[in-house]
């Protein structure tokens, strides 16, 4: 049994599903990202973790303990499980060190404040006043207030999307690199593939109240479980084809496979396992320079693809070009209907 559980937890609003059957296993010590487009449920999982919502059928273990079932309840603040919001903005007219002590609420001791502020690695800013820290230094203070109560697990709802961006892309490093030292079992909800992968030593990605597939980041994208999945962790060009022998044979010529399958399917392919050459097999329609790398879009008998380089463009829209594949074994799906 695993350290957090759901099991074929449903929930429907007005006759609405918002959760449809998921099963979720959590191991302690682990940040889980819980990825999936607006709507799909992630923000009902989360508080019916925090037993903030009841689910019409399904239960939810801690450490071997029911918090919801059929014929128990645990109440939101005997959980020990904290629940940290977008806005976890700091009181500016309290120090650092009462910012925390607020926290624990009225059993808080100066003890767990200083003991806190140690494990974040911010003893030395305790009597300081939240206009006097950096932008990251605030949000180590925020996460302190949620961890000085010692909660079990920390669920955190889309926590980073009212920064901007260069902000965010700091903070939520910092933020899963101190879950992380903390070995603090934690949950993410986002719709953001990106963050998910670094946030996440797992990721769930949920789809309309379901969970298609959890996984290891790397995992997920590799081996996406779904057309679907693979699209949306990710840029993906989804071809066409017929599979025989561990290869099949697309726009792009032949692809390698990463499993069995024959027949029609479809496969995935990784704009970055394409190679774009000079030759007569397509049209460059558009070219993105980022300095990182260059996406060119090539229409290619009828079908647009989209191919990332290491390199600074060498086409330009019009050029005529060859593309082909130079990559890992590629997922692919049965065709629908074949
Ligand atoms: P997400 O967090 O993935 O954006 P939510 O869990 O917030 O998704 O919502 C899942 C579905 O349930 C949506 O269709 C949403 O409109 C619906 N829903 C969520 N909470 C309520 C509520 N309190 N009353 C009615 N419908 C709700």
């Amino acid at each position: 049994m695993s350290y957090l559980q759901a099991n074929d937890v449903a929930k429907r609003f007005n006759g609405t599903s918002a959760l449809a059957g998921v099963d979720l296993a959590v191991e302690q010590g682990e940040s889980l990202a819980l990825l999936g487009p607006s709507g799909c449920g992630k923000t009902t999982l989360l508080r019916i973790l925090a037993g903030l919502e009841v689910p019409d059928r399904g239960d939810i273990t801690l450490e071997g303990e029911t918090l919801t079932g059929p014929a128990r309840f645990v109440a939101p603040e005997q959980r020990r499980i904290g629940m940290v919001f977008q806005d976890w903005a700091l009181f500016p007219h309290m120090t650092v060190a009462r910012n925390v002590a607020f926290g624990l609420g009225k059993a808080g001791s100066n003890g767990r404040v200083s003991e806190t502020l140690d494990l974040v690695g911010l003893s030395h800013l305790a009597d300081r006043y939240p206009d006097e820290l950096s932008g990251g230094q605030a949000q180590r203070v925020a996460v302190a207030r949620a961890l000085a109560p010692r909660p079990r697990v920390l669920l955190f709802d889309e926590p980073f999307s009212n920064l901007d961006t260069g902000l965010r892309t700091r903070i939520r490093a910092d933020v899963a690199a101190l879950m992380r030292e903390v070995r603090m079992t934690s949950i993410f909800v986002t719709h953001d593939q990106e963050e998910s992968f670094v946030v996440g030593d797992r990721v769930a990605v949920m789809r309309e109240g379901r969970i298609e597939q959890v996984g290891r980041p790397a995992d997920v994208y590799q081996n996406p479980a779904s057309s679907w999945v693979a699209t949306f962790v990710g840029e993906a060009n989804v071809l066409g084809g017929v599979a025989t022998n561990g290869h099949v044979s697309t726009a792009v010529g032949e692809v390698p496979l990463a499993g069995p399958l024959r027949g029609p399917c479809e496969v995935v392919i990784r704009p970055e396992y394409l190679v774009v050459g000079r030759g007569d097999q397509g049209v460059v329609s558009a070219v993105e320079f980022y300095g990182h790398d260059t996406t060119y879009q090539v229409a290619l008998n009828g079908t647009k693809l989209v191919a990332r380089v290491i390199a600074a463009p060498d086409f330009a829209p019009g050029d005529r070009v060859s593309v082909s594949y130079a990559g890992p074994g590629a997922a692919a799906f049965a065709a629908a209907g074949s």
